[in-house]
């Protein structure tokens, strides 16, 4: 299968959610200044996404390979386990929002930029979910990202952009030598169907991450994932 374009992709900023993880208070001075920000993001806002299914051809205990690609890594080995299928994927709020962020020159204003910024990347990888869902009769999904654990370390990004090929500059998302990707508001990764709830922050350990959705489960590596080869690999560094 080709690689399939979103552009523009589905977006919704979550005023409430925002403000409030802002610590501001709806009416508040700083709230509007936020309310102004919100509005100015949305005449920009251009987020887009590229996405395309892949069939696992092969596995290994640590590993899987699908279009002729290798990827490696037991906790998506495992995840994948009784899958012939999954979805890369890479999504983006766009440059055009990263630059008005970016020329910010007051300090404030431009953290509460950026957390619009991050509020769109956000909303529009749940449409690109739903997308998916809807178009593919997915049931529930979950995703993992390159670099969100060491057992599936950023150096993975190589093999995933392959994946998605050259098309995924049309939708302006460039890779630097570092693996890193720019816009900084971007996702990599990719989406499979997974009934029992799958989140990467169950296995991270990492103390006050502003981004952990779930809670850290320290006994759920050695139940589900641990490799009973010698070689196994811990999750965290
Ligand atoms: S806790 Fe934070 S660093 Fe760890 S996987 Fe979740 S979002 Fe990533």
């Amino acid at each position: 299968m080709e690689s399939v374009i979103l552009d523009p992709l589905e977006y919704r900023i979550d005023r409430p959610s925002l403000l409030a993880g802002l610590r501001l208070k709806e009416g508040s001075g700083h709230a509007e200044t936020v309310e102004g920000l919100i509005r100015e993001a949305q005449a920009v806002a251009h987020p887009r996404a590229i996405y395309r299914m892949a069939f696992i051809e092969s596995r290994g205990d640590r590993h899987v390979v699908a279009e002729e690609l290798r990827f490696e890594s037991r906790i998506l080995r495992v995840n994948l386990e009784n899958l012939h299928r999954f979805f890369a994927f890479a999504v983006t709020s766009g440059r055009e929002l990263e630059a008005w962020a970016n020329a910010k020159t007051d300090l404030l204003e431009r953290f509460w930029a950026d957390a619009i910024d991050q509020a769109v990347l956000t909303s529009a990888c749940l449409f690109l979910d739903r997308h998916l869902q809807e178009r593919y009769g997915l049931a529930k999904t979950a995703h993992m990202s390159p670099g969100s654990l060491p057992d599936w370390p950023l150096e993975e990004q190589r093999a995933l952009f392959d994946l998605l090929g050259d098309n995924r500059k049309i939708i302006g998302i460039e890779l630097t030598e570092s693996l890193l990707m720019v816009p900084v508001k971007s996702l990599s990764g990719i989406v499979f169907t997974n009934e029992d709830g799958f989140a990467s922050c169950r296995l991270c350990p990492r103390k006050g991450c502003p981004g952990r959705r779930v809670s850290y489960d320290p006994e759920l590596y050695d139940k589900k994932y641990r490799d009973p080869s010698p070689t196994s690999h811990p999750v965290q560094s």
